[in-house]
């Protein structure tokens, strides 16, 4: 490829990759797309094209849903030894962790985030979630029941339940944690002895393509087991929800698009389970370590440029400390490096695209419009050709603004002071949104602390933190942001299925 469209130097491998023909991956094969079309994928710092890759159609899916019924109805997958299992899925982990530099350089140009977060967290957090699955796939039981069944006294059954896989899994992921997302898929599906149909997001398909390939080379999964077909949400993503060999769809995105997949799956009424949007309170009592709290509150809506779905998006202050709350924030938005992710010193990278960038934008413009006050941030800049939204506070927010009822996806924080109001009134308010992903509480009342917990209606409260996940803890959403979650052992419920089986003794 011509080197001078990346402004910097990088891995060889990652060169190679991205100057190559990239098509779709079926039946353990690398396939031109029927349609014969690619599709761009730029650079969001720069706006260029840095590679192309196959615009997969219902045609691809057809035949990659195919490939993976045909594998999984061979039990290739499924019969072959838990323990074996376990070890190839361990395998896939040790390989991400052997190409951290370009993976890691692949998610920054791709997405647009820091090299250094990508290396230190997205590539670690998805080997890590391949290693803890690993560990479950000779641990997924069953249970004895003892039963009473009331209408054949006297007779002896013996009663136990399995665990089974649920199937061929269709697979459709978002831009914001390009290879985490495939990852938070792939490991429990095959863990479970699924076997997958990935569909990766337009705007940032490398990742997920490049782990395919390193997978592939390695030659450690049987044919079809994984499938990855690129291409639009449209073209590829509906047809893959929709497919009647499909058993079960699992999606991360938006609740626009989530409810769409619901309808896609209901003609097979195969399994969903959706990770969908956010609006996450992050809620400062008096009591709190005070700096802590700024810290805490800035990174939970900066990390990764807002691009979050548990973003603390809506800051809850209490008054007395509304003030250094809000301006330490703007302090530290101010101070926010803002650049291309593969500059070595940037703090916060581009938005994904021009769409991400123009929505965010139009929300900062809301904001002012219906009155709230920028304390920092506010300005955005596209004159690079980059998408470049710099950190935005808001103070003097209310609860029927717009953008502190809708989810913004992008560097921007509302603040509002409460008064000392009731628990139950402050977790009203931080209540008071269609979703339910996230919160943090930060407090070093213990009773408090507990009390907010139990009162936040969320899948996931972090007191005195945020943003601490862990392929061991369960995440997802209460309300609109999702059905079922993901992590944990808890994901391996979304790829099971339970059968009881009861023997006339
Ligand atoms: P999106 O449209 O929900 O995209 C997520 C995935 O769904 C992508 O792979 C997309 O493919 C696919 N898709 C789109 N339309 C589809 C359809 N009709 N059937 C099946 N699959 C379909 O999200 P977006 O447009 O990239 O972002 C829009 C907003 O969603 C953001 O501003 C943000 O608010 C939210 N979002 C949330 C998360 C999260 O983690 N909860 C992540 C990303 C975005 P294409 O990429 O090819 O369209
Ligand atoms: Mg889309």
């Amino acid at each position: 490829m011509d080197a001078s469209i990346l402004n910097y130097k990088v891995n060889d491998n990652v060169g190679d990759f991205l100057s190559k023909e990239k098509k779709l991956y079926i039946a353990g094969k690398w396939v031109d797309p029927d349609s014969g079309k690619s599709f761009d994928v730029e650079d969001p710092a720069t706006g260029k094209k840095i590679a192309s890759c196959s615009a997969g159609n219902s045609k691809d899916i057809d035949l990659a849903v195919k490939a993976a019924r045909k594998a999984f109805d061979s039990g290739v997958w499924t019969d072959m030894s838990n323990s074996e299992k376990g070890k190839i899925i361990w395998k896939i982990g040790d390989l991400i962790d052997k190409h951290n530099e370009e993976l890691a350089q692949l998610e920054s140009l791709d997405n647009g985030k820091p090299v250094a977060v990508a290396g230190a967290a997205d590539v670690p957090l998805s080997s890590d979630i391949f290693r803890y699955m690993a560990g479950w796939a000779t641990k997924i039981e069953g249970n004895t029941i003892p039963y009473s069944c009331l209408y054949t006294p006297g007779a002896k059954y013996h009663s136990y339940t399995l665990r089974e896989p649920v199937g061929v899994c269709g697979q459709i992921i978002p831009w914001n944690f390009p290879l985490l997302m495939a990852a938070w898929k792939i490991a429990p599906a095959l863990t479970a002895g699924c076997t997958i149909v990935l569909k990766p997001a337009e705007q940032t398909p490398l990742s997920a393509l490049r782990l395919t390939e390193i997978i592939h080379d390695a030659g450690i999964l049987p044919e079809g087991v994984l499938n990855v077909v690129t291409g639009f949400g449209e073209d590829a993503g509906a047809p893959l929800a929709e497919h009647p060999m499909v058993d079960k769809v699992a999606f991360t995105g938006s609740t626009e698009v989530g409810k769409i997949i619901t309808k896609a799956a209901s003609g097979n009424l195969k399994k969903v389970s959706l990770e969908l949007g956010g609006k996450s309170p992050t809620i400062i009592f008096p009591d709190a370590d005070i700096d802590a709290a700024i810290a805490g509150a800035a990174s939970a809506i900066f990390f990764n440029h807002g691009q979050c779905c548990c973003a603390g998006s809506r800051l809850f202050a209490h008054e007395k400390v509304f003030d250094k709350v809000s301006e330490g924030i703007a302090k530290i938005a101010e101070n926010i490096k803002v650049g291309p992710g593969m500059e070595a010193s940037t703090e916060m990278g581009p938005l994904v695209s021009d769409e991400q960038y123009q929505k965010v934008a139009g929300y900062i413009e809301s904001g002012k419009t219906e009155g709230g006050e920028v304390i920092a941030g506010g300005n955005y800049d596209n004159s690079s050709g980059g998408h470049f939204v710099h950190p935005t506070v808001f103070a003097k927010t209310n609860a029927d603004m717009t953008l502190v009822k809708e989810e913004i996806f992008g560097p921007v924080v509302c603040a509002q002071p409460f008064s000392d109001e009731s628990l139950e009134k402050i977790a009203n308010e931080a209540n008071n949104t269609n979703f339910g992903l996230a919160a943090s509480v930060w407090t070093k009342d213990i009773s408090v602390a507990h009390k907010m917990a139990a009162k936040i209606r969320a899948g996931t409260v972090w007191v005195n933190c945020h943003n601490i996940f862990d392929a061991s803890l369960p995440f997802g959403g209460y309300k609109e942001s999702g059905w079922g979650r993901e992590m944990g052992h808890e994901v391996l419920k979304n790829y099971t299925e339970v059968k009881a089986v009861t023997v006339n003794l």
